[in-house]
């Protein structure tokens, strides 16, 4: 049995081959042509499907795809993606479309979902019966094991952790998909980068400042970097995300009590600078039962979705042959 797992991303696409015992056969990131619209886009997947297939005659493929954005995960459509460079692009039948050019129904789903059971099966071997993971980056995503299966809720939509509302929705921060107060206006990049500016302006003085007006190209990895040589302002930013954060778990683990959190994605990289601020929001609930056992823990793997696509792909295969 071979899974293709296909991570479209907002500026390139990421290709898995593997089997069923999570053997990797490629890996690569495919050089792929967003300005000559989304049919030449897929017909380019599509292609890469086609020659894998044929190398891998004598097996089962399947076909996983994680795609940014609002996904119908039963019919295959991407709904609506404000991030991918097609302006033109909504209600878009994925799994059609590859069907009709390869032959092979694919798997279609949100890419922080496929993330998730990535992280469930190749990071926890699937230890666990009910897990969250969190995507930590530009946007802030989620994706559930419930009852050791991936849940994707009644749409496709289920695990937006990110657009949970964690402050004044009419006077909050502005987030990416256009409200006020979502957890990622916090704890997205944008967000961190938001409070960064401030603490900037509130200490000129601080390495932090001194930093950030060095390197013009402003990556957050800086802000560890300023929190490691000490500078409190770095670390205050961190210690806020934390905070935040916390708040958005805590209000999951009380709604849906789960045993594992994954914090994934880039930012979970600085997880020492935030972890002991988000520990403290989580001891401080009232009901403490969700948090006594839960195990939190982060995930650096950057391939989780590509590396979860394939491999739901193949477990959808296995269940649904
Ligand atoms: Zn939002």
């Amino acid at each position: 049995m071979i899974g293709i797992g296909v991570d479209i991303g907002g500026t390139f696409v990421k290709v898995f081959v593997m089997n069923e015992h999570g053997e990797i056969f490629r890996q690569e990131k495919m050089e792929t042509d967003y300005s000559k619209g989304p049919k030449f886009f897929l017909q380019q997947i599509a292609d890469y499907i086609n020659k894998i297939q044929k190398e891998f005659a004598d097996q089962r493929v399947a076909v996983g795809i994680g795609a940014p954005g609002d996904v119908d995960n039963k019919k295959g459509i991407l709904r609506y993606n404000p991030n991918l460079k097609f302006k033109d692009v909504s209600d878009w039948p994925i799994a059609r479309i590859i069907k009709d050019l390869t032959g092979i129904t694919p798997s279609v789903a949100n890419d922080a979902t496929l993330a998730a059971w990535g992280v469930y099966e190749k990071e926890l071997n699937r230890q666990g019966t009910n897990v969250l993971v969190v995507t930590l980056g530009t946007g802030v995503g989620g994706g559930m094991i419930v009852n050791r299966e991936l849940f994707q809720g009644s749409n496709g939509t289920a695990g937006e952790i990110g657009h949970t509302k964690i402050a004044d929705v009419h006077n909050g921060p502005l987030c990416g998909c256009g409200a006020r107060g979502c957890l990622e206006a916090f704890v997205g990049t944008i967000g961190i980068k938001r409070r960064v500016m401030e603490a900037v302006m509130d200490a000129p003085e601080s390495e932090l400042a001194k930093m950030v007006e060095a390197e013009k190209d402003f990556k957050i990895e800086l802000v560890s970097r300023a929190a490691k040589k000490g500078c409190p302002a770095a670390k205050k930013v961190w210690e806020d995300t934390g905070f935040y954060l916390g708040i958005g778990l805590a209000n999951f683990c009380l709604m849906l009590d789960v045993d594992t959190i994954v914090l994934a994605g880039g930012v979970s990289g600085a997880s020492e600078y935030f972890m002991p601020s988000l520990r403290r929001v989580l001891e401080q609930q009232q009901i403490q039962t969700p948090f006594k056992k839960l195990k939190l823990i982060t995930s650096s793997n950057p391939n989780i979705g590509g590396i979860g696509a394939a491999m739901y792909a193949i477990h959808q295969a296995l269940v649904h042959p």
